[in-house]
């Protein structure tokens, strides 16, 4: 079911839980801004979610509210994890769904990471 993202921040949403390493995930980077794992119901031969360690439900509200280091530590979180993932070479996606429209389940800001293979069009 597909949040509203303008919703106040759920502590117990299922992200905030694997920070807490109260649920498990297959972890495939972390460090003091972001942790990086596979996602459970992969949609390409790569398919890991970053997610900032702080507690934001979208990008818009992570923008506006995070501190520049958070914000700089997050990005390159991303940007590590595609090239440790081996995925520059031959390309990848970033997604981030944001709200009802977009379908986004899970309250907690996330960038999908596709890659290794070819992906298609968008919105396809
Ligand atoms: O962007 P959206 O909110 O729709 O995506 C949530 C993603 O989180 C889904 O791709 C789902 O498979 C993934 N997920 C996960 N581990 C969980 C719960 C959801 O990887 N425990």
């Amino acid at each position: 079911m597909p949040i509203d993202a303008t919703l106040p921040y759920d502590d117990n949403n299922i992200f905030a839980r694997i920070l807490r390493d109260e649920i498990p995930s297959q972890r495939v980077y972390e460090d003091d801004w972001a942790v990086a794992f596979h996602d459970i119901m992969p949609q390409a031969t790569t398919h890991i979610l970053v997610i900032p360690r702080g507690a934001y439900v979208s990008w818009d509200d992570f923008s506006a509210r995070a501190s520049a280091q958070e914000i700089a530590g997050f990005v390159r979180a991303v940007g590590h994890v595609a090239r440790e993932q081996g995925l520059v070479a031959s390309g990848y996606r970033l997604l981030a769904n944001t709200g009802r429209h977009s379908g986004q389940e899970v309250p907690h800001l996330h960038v999908h990471l596709f890659g290794g293979q070819p992906l298609g069009p968008m919105l396809a």
